[in-house]
């Protein structure tokens, strides 16, 4: 069977570096905002090129951590793509505010700039871009765009650690960016994890004391926070893994290299992308109108898909208060989307067999 994506062979990997430093957590008695938050945090910054880096319990908390450190609430509108992952939708919703959906581009995946700026009211306060699949969003429009209104761009970056845009990483591309250290994407912990990387000085102290019971020092509460915070031990084996990062989305490339230069199936659609460093690959999302049989067939010949993601948001029963919106496009690619198996573990003959299964398709 070749796995989706095989945790325990991309973690074992780093095996004894891991084992040290979770021993030097154990050891140290300290096991929340300690010595391993602030390294990783130090270096994760240092990563995407940003000033502040603030862990938290997980991406959906990031990214609402953003949104409150922000002040934004009842009556503010967010724009956001109608095809991300449930989690953006309810950063906002979760906050009061309203997601104003925009379809993205079909070749690319990610919002469709085009469609922004006539969605922009008096209420709208930010922009939040979604590097989904791993590719960076094309940000120039965006920026512009951002700037004319007064908005703030705000990150979604959980899917694209690593990713460049104009010499630019993930994450150092906006005001503000939310990270997900979740098992399964390209910088992935040993449970749930987050953070966020800012350039604005206040909105990082802001976020930093929220994160933790809103308050700035022990038993003083300026705001009314929440309890978000990132464990030593997710820090530490974080620290270990972002080393090789970098290294890791290469392979990938290699992987999606591969795939996109030898899958000939005239039924399949591949994933394009405007420019090699700005894709890490997160996942392999292919497209066909089959997309069903396709997956039995490659079930049938042992090798694992997933689909990213079956029901848009606005479809979704949490959400039936917008059933009745309509996003073709949007519609269309959850139809037909398929993830063929991508991971830095994933060997040549493993890639070699899911394109040949699936060029006998
Ligand atoms: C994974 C993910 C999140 C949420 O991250 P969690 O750590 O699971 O809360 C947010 N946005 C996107 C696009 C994601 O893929």
């Amino acid at each position: 069977m070749i796995k989706f994506l095989d945790l325990h062979k991309i973690n074992e990997r780093f095996r004894k570096e891991t084992d040290d430093r979770i021993k030097q957590v154990l050891d140290s008695g300290w096991y929340l905002l300690g010595e391993q938050d602030k390294t990783f945090e130090k270096n994760f910054a240092a990563y995407c090129g940003a000033k502040h880096c603030i862990g938290c319990a997980n991406g959906l908390e990031a990214l609402s951590l953003i949104i409150k450190g922000y002040g934004f609430g009842t009556g503010d509108e967010i724009i956001v793509p109608a095809n991300t992952y449930i989690a953006s939708i309810l950063a906002i919703t979760q906050n009061g505010c309203t997601p104003v959906l925009v379809e993205p581009d079909i070749t690319t995946y990610n919002i469709n700039p085009d469609l922004i700026e006539e969605k922009i009211t008096s209420k709208t306060k930010a922009i939040m871009v979604v590097h989904l699949y791993g590719q960076a969003v094309q940000m120039e429009k965006i920026w512009q765009i951002a700037k004319k209104h007064n908005l703030k761009i705000i990150e979604d970056s959980a899917q694209a650690h690593g990713a460049i845009y104009q010499n630019k990483k993930t994450g150092n591309l906006g005001d503000a960016s939310g990270f997900s250290f979740y098992p399964g994407k390209n910088l992935g912990c040993l449970g749930d994890g987050g953070c966020v990387t800012t350039n604005d000085d206040e909105l990082a102290f802001k976020i930093r004391a929220i994160a933790n019971y809103g308050s700035d020092y022990k038993y003083h509460h300026i705001f009314k926070g929440v309890n978000s915070r990132l464990d030593e031990i997710q820090a530490a084996v974080l620290d270990v893994k972002l080393k090789y990062l970098d290294e890791d989305n290469k392979r990938r490339r290699q992987i999606a290299k591969y795939y996109r230069e030898n899958i000939k199936n005239k039924e399949i659609i591949l994933p394009d992308t405007y420019n090699e460093d700005s894709h890490v690959w997160h996942i392999f999302a292919i497209r066909t109108k089959n997309r069903d049989k396709l997956q039995k067939y490659l079930e049938k010949n042992e090798i694992q898909t997933n689909i990213h993601y079956p029901v848009p948001p606005h479809k979704q029963e949490c959400y039936k208060e917008w059933s009745h919106l309509s996003f073709p496009i949007t519609e269309q690619i959850h139809k037909e989307v398929l993830s063929l198996p991508m991971s830095p573990v994933l060997t040549d003959e493993e890639a070699e067999k899911v394109v040949e299964v699936i060029n006998n398709g």
